[in-house]
């Protein structure tokens, strides 16, 4: 059974809060522009060249208070809010696709333990994952369920105090570095997704525990991409993440929350294009010059403005609202997440291919940087759900509501 299949959830979205980006963001965003301009910037291109991890940028991230903006303050974080966290990693992302996904996913790692873990496992890992002591991965995708994930058949077999591990998963965002791992497996093949369970498993104390060779990619080259095996990995009973036979609740839940991060990255890649060309264009005295082919480039950037403005405006409205659901204690607005998910992700890709045209032939440099937005962008519309997948459950909303406007949706 795949999520589209799955219970639908309330997607009402019944506040639409402003969202506000001067006060308190203003300070994360001023930390956060000396990393940038100092550490990130400089190296984006050797990262994305010599697929070198970017472990000082992220090291820079934490030095400057920015490691686990959502991570919350019983765990040492600052629980900034999701306005924050999307505004800074769209940032991160113009900057470095690369950087942006190790930062991203350490953060996908500790939701699932904050929302379900023990204390004794949240106080092992959310602060470390938080403070930059840890890396952390989640691991869900296998070669036969990647989109219908709920088929998956890695399989965690009870053994007296133990569970023992096989199988394997695919494309895992830092796999190869991660010291702690989320792992979601299937304690019986036969109950579909009321088998699956997750674990949290320390990876410098596993046995039968393998790392493949990091995929050589498209974009965001620095961030290490690998396969896991699983070969008769016997872990202790308490690695249990929540419950046994709760894990596809929790895996939603966490899945919801990094389309977050998918959108603000194709922010963030539509921006870190569009200010490449208008730098270019300002060196070559093209926006100012009156003449009609400059004129026909000045509107173009308008209209790219104007679609990166609406894109970001959709996101930090997702992101108020679905804090302010959040605080209500209600569930997660699936349709609106998937709808930002599907417009910022594509809007990430159809503005950077859009620069990269204006540029010409020279945009087709690598020491430019907008073909290297273009790479970075493309994954965004496939990783954390399919946008096809996100369409679905549009979809599926619209049978549920069909005059409902979830994205503008204000009804009391
Ligand atoms: C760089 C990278 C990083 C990743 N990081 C992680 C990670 O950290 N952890 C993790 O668990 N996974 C990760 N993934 C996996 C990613 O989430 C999956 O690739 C994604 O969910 C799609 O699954 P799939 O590749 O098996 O494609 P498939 O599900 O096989 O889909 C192939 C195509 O078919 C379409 N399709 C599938 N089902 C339907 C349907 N019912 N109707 C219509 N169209 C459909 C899809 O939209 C897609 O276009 C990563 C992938 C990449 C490439």
């Amino acid at each position: 059974m795949s999520e589209i299949e799955s219970p639908a959830y309330d997607v009402s979205v019944h506040e639409s809060p402003a969202y506000d980006v001067s006060g308190p963001a203003t300070a994360y965003l001023s930390a956060l522009q000396p990393v940038l301009d100092e550490v990130i910037v400089p190296a984006a291109e050797d990262v994305d060249r010599d697929h070198l991890f970017p472990r000082q940028g992220v090291q820079a991230l934490v030095d400057a208070g920015l490691g686990g903006l959502l991570i919350p303050r019983e765990f040492g974080g600052p629980d900034a809010g999701l306005v924050v966290y999307a505004e800074v990693l769209a940032r991160i992302a113009a900057a470095c696709g690369s950087t942006s996904t190790v930062y991203m996913t350490n953060l996908h790692c500790a939701h699932p333990i904050v929302l379900g873990g023990r204390v004794d496992q949240q106080r092992r890992w959310v602060p470390a994952l938080g403070s930059g002591q840890a890396f952390g991965a989640t691991a869900l995708t296998e070669s036969e369920a990647g989109s219908d994930v709920a088929s998956m058949r890695t399989y965690a077999r009870r053994d007296g105090d133990s569970y023992v591990i096989n199988g394997s998963k695919m494309f895992i965002s830092n796999g190869d570095v991660a010291d702690v791992l989320v792992l979601f497996a299937t304690v019986d093949p036969a109950l579909g997704r009321d088998g699956i369970t997750a674990f949290l498993l320390d990876t410098a104390h596993l046995s039968g525990f393998g790392v493949g060779r990091p995929m050589d990619k498209l974009g965001q080259r620095g961030a290490s991409t690998v396969p896991l095996s699983f070969d008769h990995c016997r872990v202790p009973a308490d690695a249990v993440l929540g419950e046994v036979g709760r894990g596809w609740a929790l895996l939603l839940q966490a899945v919801l929350r990094s389309r977050i991060s998918a959108a603000a990255q194709g922010v963030g890649f539509a921006t870190g294009a569009f200010e490449t060309v208008v730098a270019y264009c300002a060196k070559h005295g093209l926006l100012t010059a009156r003449n009609r082919a400059a004129q026909d480039l000045q509107f173009d950037l308008a209209a790219l403005r104007a679609e990166i403005s609406a894109a970001r405006a959709l996101l930090l409205h997702a992101c108020a609202a679905t804090d302010a659901v959040a605080a209500a204690g209600g569930a997660d607005p699936t349709a609106l997440l998937a709808e930002v998910k599907l417009h910022c992700t594509r809007v990430g890709v159809q503005v950077a291919a859009r620069c990269l045209e204006l540029l010409g032939g020279e945009a087709d440099r690598l020491d430019v940087g907008l073909e290297r937005r273009l790479r970075d962008a493309k994954i965004t519309e496939i990783y954390d759900g399919t946008n096809q997948v996100q369409s679905m459950l549009i979809a599926r909303d619209l049978r549920f509501s069909p005059t409902a406007m979830s994205a503008l949706d204000t009804r009391p």
